[in-house]
C-alpha cells in the first residue's frame, strides 16, 4: 500500500492523507488528517518531517490522542491511574485489571516542546520553585495545575529510593500541592556480595535476592491499591495474563527495533521508532491498540526490508542513541546530517525486555523493576550500551543530555569512557533543550562531524 518511503511535512502528508482516503484506506476511531493536531497547539509538528506510511500515520494519530482517551475512559467509568517514574512496572498491573487505565503524566516533559513553549508549564513550574535547573519533567507540575493536558488521576504512584533528585523533588512539591501519591520503594541496585544469594533479572544484570524481595514487598502495596482503586481483587492469574500482553508489546518491539536498527536501508526513520519505543512504558493509554499500531509498523517495516527499500542512503553513519530528546526535531536533524539510528537505550531498556514468565508474577515483575537502567550504576548502564551497540553493529555513540537532569550529569562521561575503551568507536556527548532552534546550527555542526569521524574510520 504504501509508496517509496519518503519522509515528508505535515502539509504534505495532509494532501497524502487525502489520497489515501480516496484510495480506501481505513482508519481506527483516533485515524484523521494529522494536521488536525496543530488546532489543539501542538504546533511543533508543522515542523517535523514524518515517515509517508499509513502504519506511521496511525502512530502519530495514537500517540497525539491519548488525551482524548483518557478523557473517554474516565466517561465509561474506568479509573485512571498516574505511574509515575517507574517507566514500564504499575502500568503492566494496572491493565492486568480491565477497570482500569494507566498512563505516564511524565510524559508532560514533551509538552514544551510539542507545543513550542505556548502552554506555560514551565512558567507554572517556575512559579512553584520549580525553575530550569530542574530537568523538564517539570512541565508535568504545569499539567497537573491546569488539567488541560491529561485528567486527574483517581491512583497516583511514585516510585522512590533510586530515584533521580529531580524527580524526587518534583513529586514532593506535586503531594504539597495536595495531590496524594502512593510511593513505593525501590533500593539502588547493586551487585551480590560473595556468598549472597543472587538472581538474574531480565537484561542479564543480577541482584542480591533481598532487593527482588524487598521490591516484591513494596509491589504488593501498589497491588493493594490498584484492587483498591478497581473495587476488586488483582490475582495471580490476571497478573500473568497481564504480563503475557505485556510481553506481546516487548515482543513486538524486539522484531521491529532489530530490523529497524539492523537492515541495510533504514526502513523506518528515527522519530517513528522513538514514538513506537515510548509506547512499552504505558501503552499510551490503550494496551490492546498498542499493540496493533505495532503490528502494523512491523508489517510496513517488513515488507520494507523484504523489498529492500527504505531511507536515507545505505552508507548512513550507524549511531547508537542514548537518553530521549526533549526536542523531538533532532531525530529528524540526525537524518539530515547523514546518520541514522542503529541502537537505543533511552532509559527504559527493562520495559523492553520480557517479563519473566516461569516465576510467580510479582515475583517476575519485582525482577523487571529493579532491572530499571535508572537505579543502577552508569557503569550497568554503559554495559547494557555495549552489548547493545555490538549486537546492533553501530559505528558510534551519541548520548543526548537532557537540560537540567540530575541523573545524567556525570554519566554520559562515564559512559562515553567504557564505550570507547570497549568498542573503539567515537562518542559525542550533546545538549537537547525542549526547543532547539537557537542551537540547530551549533547541533548539525557537531552531528555532521561525527558522521564524518565514521566515514573516515570506515576508509
Ligand atoms: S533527571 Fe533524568 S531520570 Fe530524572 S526525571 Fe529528569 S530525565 Fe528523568
Amino acid at each position: 500500500m504504501t509508496e517509496t518511503p519518503r519522509q515528508i511535512t505535515l502539509e504534505q502528508w495532509d494532501r497524502e492523507y487525502g489520497r489515501l482516503r480516496e484510495a480506501g484506506m481505513t482508519e481506527p476511531a483516533y485515524g484523521g488528517p494529522l494536521g488536525r493536531h496543530v488546532a489543539d497547539g501542538d504546533t511543533r509538528l508543522q515542523k517535523l518531517r514524518y515517515d509517508n506510511s499509513p502504519a506511521a500515520l496511525r502512530l502519530w494519530n495514537f500517540l497525539l490522542t491519548e488525551e482524548d482517551r483518557l478523557r473517554a475512559a474516565r466517561d465509561n467509568g474506568k479509573k485512571l491511574v498516574g505511574a509515575m517514574k517507574d517507566l514500564g512496572t504499575v502500568p503492566v498491573m494496572a491493565y492486568s485489571l480491565d477497570s482500569l487505565v494507566a498512563f505516564y503524566p511524565d510524559g508532560a516533559w514533551w509538552i514544551p516542546c510539542v507545543m513550542e513553549l505556548n502552554a506555560g508549564l514551565l512558567q507554572i513550574a517556575d512559579s512553584l520553585g520549580i525553575d530550569e535547573s530542574f530537568c523538564p519533567v517539570r512541565a508535568m507540575l504545569g499539567a497537573f495545575v491546569t488539567e488541560a493536558h491529561f485528567p486527574i488521576p483517581d491512583l497516583l504512584t511514585c516510585s522512590v529510593g533510586a530515584t533521580c533528585d529531580d524527580f524526587s523533588a518534583i513529586a514532593q512539591r506535586l503531594n504539597g500541592l495536595g495531590h496524594r501519591i502512593l510511593w513505593w520503594e525501590i533500593p539502588h541496585r547493586r551487585a551480590p556480595d560473595p556468598g549472597e544469594e543472587a538472581v538474574t533479572l531480565p537484561g542479564g544484570f543480577s541482584a542480591p535476592k533481598s532487593q527482588v524481595e524487598s521490591v516484591k514487598s513494596e509491589l504488593s502495596r501498589v497491588r493493594a491499591a490498584l484492587e483498591e482503586a478497581a473495587g476488586r481483587p488483582l490475582d495471580d492469574r490476571m497478573l500473568m495474563n497481564g504480563i503475557a500482553e505485556a510481553n506481546r508489546v516487548r515482543r513486538l518491539l524486539g522484531r521491529l527495533r532489530r530490523l529497524a536498527f539492523t537492515a541495510p536501508l533504514c526502513p523506518m526513520p528515527a522519530l517513528e521508532m522513538l514514538i513506537a519505543e515510548m509506547l512499552a512504558i504505558h501503552f499510551c493509554s490503550d494496551r490492546d491498540a498498542t499493540i496493533l499500531v505495532l503490528e502494523e509498523l512491523l508489517d510496513e517495516v517488513s515488507r520494507r526490508v523484504a523489498a529492500g527499500t527504505g531511507h536515507l542512503s545505505a552508507d548512513a553513519a550507524r549511531i547508537f542513541w542514548v537518553n530521549p530528546v526533549a526536542d523531538l526535531q533532532v531525530m529528524n536533524l540526525l537524518e539530515e546530517c547523514g546518520g541514522r539510528v542503529c541502537g537505543t537505550e533511552y532509559l527504559f531498556a527493562h520495559a523492553l525486555d520480557a517479563i519473566p514468565t516461569a516465576l510467580p508474577p510479582m515475583e517476575a515483575l519485582a525482577r523487571m523493576a529493579l532491572a530499571d537502567p535508572m537505579v543502577g550504576s552508569a557503569t550497568d548502564r554503559a554495559a547494557r550500551i555495549v552489548a547493545d551497540l555490538r549486537r546492533f553493529g553501530a559505528e558510534a555513540v551519541l548520548i543526548s543530555r537532557i537540560p537540567g537532569a540530575s541523573h545524567c550529569a556525570l554519566e554520559g562521561e562515564i559512559i562515553g569512557a567504557i564505550v570507547r575503551e570497549q568498542c573503539d568507536v567515537p562518542v559525542l556527548e550533546i545538549e537537547v533543550p525542549s526547543i532547539t532552534d537557537a542551537t540547530q546550527a551549533t547541533l548539525s555542526t557537531r552531528i555532521e562531524g561525527l558522521v564524518e569521524t565514521i566515514k573516515e574510520k570506515r576508509r
